[in-house]
């Protein structure tokens, strides 16, 4: 018994010890995976689950392709042990990114990337962006570039899941471990919101969206629906009175039966197109800032309800 006892002492001792530890510090010793995209970090950590720390940049308000990055933000990229990215949705972590010589995943090129649509419309005469030194990025605005918002569709969020997993299984033997149980189960929720999607999209009386910037690309493209975006695949640009009578008129002919809008877009246009159309306004979230759920699976839902009503499907 009294082997047993000081045993007992001696277990008393050395985790009181190590627990001498902060939970910051704890955390700080752990692997450090950066993001700057909300879906891209909900994944990440649903992955990696207490193996490593994920520091999501994505701010819960104001324009998320306009992020600004603060210095620890930038530190926090330097010091990183893994970037996750998504290249072309932020130009600033892109640029801090290339800054780095962290180990970086780009998913975009890897999850069959589709061309955003080439549109006028986001030039309405003023230069839209005011970053100082761009000059392939500005180019690129408002011409023919990849769609950065591919976590719409959920199975490209699942193979976005595929490549972050084998990525977080190279950072520890715990997270190799890790990530086995939490990626079986982060694929079954995210089949769960395709077939969720499939079936309650099956039958729209419409299946035009007209929303607020072109962030739903991908999402049309996976169930069959057509997008006509008010802005951009950077929704920083305001649209043109003409762009405004544009939708207006494409959207009588396709007789559309809602305007779709986000939380960060400007609530005008959306009243403005309602009013022409004889239509509700409905959210459609892009799931680019940090949602107040902090959750993507229930934005993701919210979507499809709103989607569905908005549609008239079913
Ligand atoms: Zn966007």
């Amino acid at each position: 018994m009294k082997k047993l006892i000081s045993l007992f002492s001696l277990i008393v001792i050395l985790v009181g010890c190590s627990s001498t530890e902060t939970p910051e510090q704890v955390k700080e010793e752990l692997p450090q995976i950066v993001t700057g995209a909300f879906p891209i970090a909900w994944l990440s950590s649903q992955l990696a689950g207490d193996c490593a720390v994920v520091n999501d940049l994505t701010p819960a308000g104001g324009d998320v392709h306009d992020l600004e990055l603060t210095p620890a933000q930038t530190a926090a990229i330097i010091d990183a042990d893994l970037i996750i990215s998504v290249s072309g949705f932020q130009i600033s972590f892109d640029d801090a990114v290339a800054n780095t010589t962290a180990d970086v995943l780009d998913l975009l090129p890897l999850i069959d990337p589709i061309l955003g649509e080439t549109h006028s419309h986001n030039h309405s005469g003023e230069t839209d962006h005011d970053h100082e030194g761009e000059t392939d990025h500005e180019k690129s605005s408002g011409e023919e570039s990849l769609d950065p918002h591919f976590w719409l569709d959920p199975n490209r969020a699942i193979t976005a899941a595929n490549l972050i997993k084998e990525v977080i299984n190279t950072l520890s033997d715990d997270c190799a471990t890790e990530t086995s149980d939490n990626y079986q189960s982060l694929v079954q929720n995210l089949t769960q919101i395709d077939v969720d999607y499939r079936d309650e999209l099956s039958q729209c009386q419409s299946k035009t969206m007209v929303v607020s910037h072109e962030a739903f690309g991908y999402l049309a493209k996976a169930y069959d629906l057509e997008q006509i975006a008010v802005a951009g695949l950077d929704p920083e640009s305001e649209p043109s009175a003409a762009r405004i009578s544009e939708i207006i008129a494409i959207a009588k002919e396709k007789k559309v039966s809602a305007v779709f809008t986000e939380d960060n877009a400007n609530p005008a246009v959306a009243d403005i197109l309602a009013k022409e159309l004889k239509v509700g306004v409905l959210v459609l979230n892009p799931i680019e800032l940090k949602p107040a759920s902090l959750d993507y699976l229930t934005e993701m839902q919210q979507n499809l309800l709103n989607l569905s009503q908005g549609l008239g499907c079913r």
